[in-house]
């Protein structure tokens, strides 16, 4: 019987890519922790809804100069969503893992 009360029991619990188990990593920042969960077997990332719905944005590594955060330096550090239109634009919402800042990144017109 589920209890109910734990938010993370609404989050899915296995890979939406090849159905296995998800397990949870957390990373640690300057300002603060990011909470993800990851797919053992295909490497599939999602993030837990920062206002709580029960669902898993996507992310991914991004390569070369990309996976470099911009605000510390840190290289290979950088998570980034799905891509997604705002504001006319194709964007990318991306999450620094060394040093704990987000930003979205324009990354080109929208594709509409
Ligand atoms: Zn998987
Ligand atoms: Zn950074």
């Amino acid at each position: 019987m589920a209890t109910g009360d734990d938010k993370d029991t609404a989050l899915p619990s296995s890979c939406p890519r090849c159905g296995q188990e998800l397990v949870r990593e957390t990373t640690r920042s300057r300002r603060g922790t990011h909470e993800w969960r990851k797919c053992p077997d295909c490497a599939w990332m999602g993030r837990p809804d920062p206002k709580g719905a029960p669902i898993l944005h996507p992310f991914h590594r991004p390569t070369g100069e990309e996976a470099d955060c911009v605000f510390c330096g840190e290289e290979e550090c950088n998570r980034a969503s799905e891509s997604f239109v705002w504001d006319g634009r194709l964007c990318e919402w991306i999450v620094c893992t060394a040093c704990g800042r987000e930003n979205v990144r324009r990354i080109g017109p929208s594709p509409a």
